[in-house]
């Protein structure tokens, strides 16, 4: 892959990338990193991609003994969940989601028991025991074909009030959001006004937005995608200029794969703090060391399995 020459902390980042790569092969080890990793992650990476993607493809790593998971920790959690044979890394481990802290498993568990009937449909950004608690799992990328596969006309969703409305629209249904004010802090950066002043500024480029943003903000917008929607919807030869509204790195995947086009962030400011904790060098650390492994509880994790291959089926 692509390494860009840059000297981190006085080592040439070839350096590291030929040591990562040297450690990798003594030790049977992929790396995926999510989209919203920097540049220099995702060119390292074997394989980069969104929250469903990276899902599919933990589950189907048949050969390696090693995952270094580089993103956030539920991501990891969920790599560690359905591949259980595998030695799941993730290179620090401050590297959180606020969003997946932000339904409790006590708030989760009272909502199911006031609401026996009601199926669980638990976001993908949701730690590994509030998913145990879930009937099926979604992504942004399936939020609509999840909703749709269920049998009631109201589900239970959690933690992502945008994602969940935005799933209950598509697919017609009524979704009990908890908690209430569950949000992405990325995400809910963005407002109307600057999809106005997108299109003020570039009047001929198509906007496109991911659906943990606010509805109003979709509503304005020209498309709503997941990441990986927006790397698919990124290769359309109609697309020539793209306003992109979601983690700022995103952008930086597109303009490697589509260097003929102009990719421009919706804010300059959307960055996602806790996935720029991953660096190259924690990156080797973590292959050096095998540090910081990802566990999660057998019976946690064997509940929350079954939430996550429902989803898979789907997919
Ligand atoms: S962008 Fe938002 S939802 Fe995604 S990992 Fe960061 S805080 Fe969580």
């Amino acid at each position: 892959m692509l390494i860009s020459y840059q000297i981190l902390g006085g080592v040439k980042i070839t350096e590291i990338i030929d040591e990562i790569n040297k450690l990798k092969k003594e030790k049977n080890a992929i790396i995926l990193a999510h989209n919203y990793q920097p540049k220099e992650i995702q060119e390292l990476a074997d394989f980069v991609g969104d929250s469903l993607e990276l899902c599919i493809k933990a589950s189907n790593v048949k050969d390696a003994d090693i995952i270094v998971f580089c993103g956030v920790n539920f991501m990891a959690e969920t790599a560690a969940i359905i591949s259980p044979d595998k030695k799941v890394l993730l290179p620090d481990n401050r590297a959180n989601c606020q969003m997946a802290d932000m339904v409790s498993l006590e708030e989760l568990k009272q909502t199911k028991a006031d609401n026996p009937n009601l199926e669980v449909v638990l976001y993908v950004n949701s730690r590994a025991e509030t998913k145990s608690e879930a009937d099926i799992v979604c992504t942004s990328a399936n939020a609509k074909k999840v909703a749709e596969s269920l049998e009631g006309d109201k589900f239970i969703f959690a933690p992502d009030y945008n994602l969940g409305t935005y799933s209950a629209r598509l697919s017609n249904k009524k979704a009990l959001i908890v908690p209430e004010d569950g949000h992405c802090y990325v995400h809910t950066m963005f407002k109307e006004d600057d999809i106005l002043k997108a299109r003020e500024d570039y009047p001929d480029a198509k906007i496109v937005v991911h659906p943990e943003c606010d509805e109003k903000v979709c509503n304005l917008a020209d498309y709503v995608e997941s990441t990986g929607g927006m790397v698919r919807l990124a290769k359309d030869p109609e697309i020539k200029q793209l306003i992109v509204g979601t983690e700022i790195d995103l952008a930086t995947r597109l303009k490697r794969e589509n260097p003929d086009k102009e990719f421009i962030p919706l804010r300059k400011d959307a960055f996602c703090l806790t996935m720029k904790l991953i660096t190259p060098e924690k990156v080797l650390a973590s292959l050096k060391e095998e540090k910081h492994v990802v566990q999660v509880d057998d019976k946690i994790a064997s509940k929350a399995r079954i939430a996550i291959e429902r989803m898979l089926e789907l997919s």
